[in-house]
């Protein structure tokens, strides 16, 4: 198995491997079930490793833009009709067709993959937060109904 640099798409050794992500395993799927897997495994060479946190850091704000714009046309096609008393099914789907076709124009021009051990560890954290804060919520309405 080759160890392929993505941007220059030379062999390295000493590249760092990039994550497996859901992009990553999609096209995976498609050379598999092509039959045009080379099973080379993806890395970036110490080379291109700036130009990639580039791209990266390129990709990711792209991707926020992008979904809050997303977020926008869906309110603007699909909610704002619901709002004049106009149910429209069709202006519904075509806003989540629209905002669905709008997320992933990211995806499509600028992706580029995060590298493997990279930290993601503090989403993980906020989520826990949030749960916690839920949990000592549910606690107080508990208190508040057993003083009934
Ligand atoms: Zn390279």
């Amino acid at each position: 198995m080759a160890r392929i640099c993505i941007i220059c798409e030379k062999e390295s050794a000493s590249g760092r491997k990039v994550a497996d992500d859901l992009v990553i395993s999609f096209l995976r799927w498609v050379k598999k079930t092509t039959n045009t897997a080379k099973n080379n495994e993806l890395v970036v060479c110490p080379n291109c490793i700036e130009v990639h946190s580039k791209k990266r850091a390129a990709f990711e704000r792209n991707i926020v833009i992008y979904i809050v714009f997303a977020g926008i046309i869906f309110v603007v096609v699909a909610l704002l009709p619901l709002f004049s008393g106009k149910f429209s099914l069709g202006a519904f789907a075509i806003g989540i067709v629209m905002a669905a076709i709008i997320a992933i124009l990211p995806i499509l021009t600028s992706y580029s993959p995060k590298l493997a051990g990279e930290s993601g560890g503090q989403i993980a954290k906020v989520d826990e937060n949030a749960t916690n804060a839920k949990e000592s919520a549910g606690k107080g309405k508990k208190k508040v109904k057993a003083k009934r």
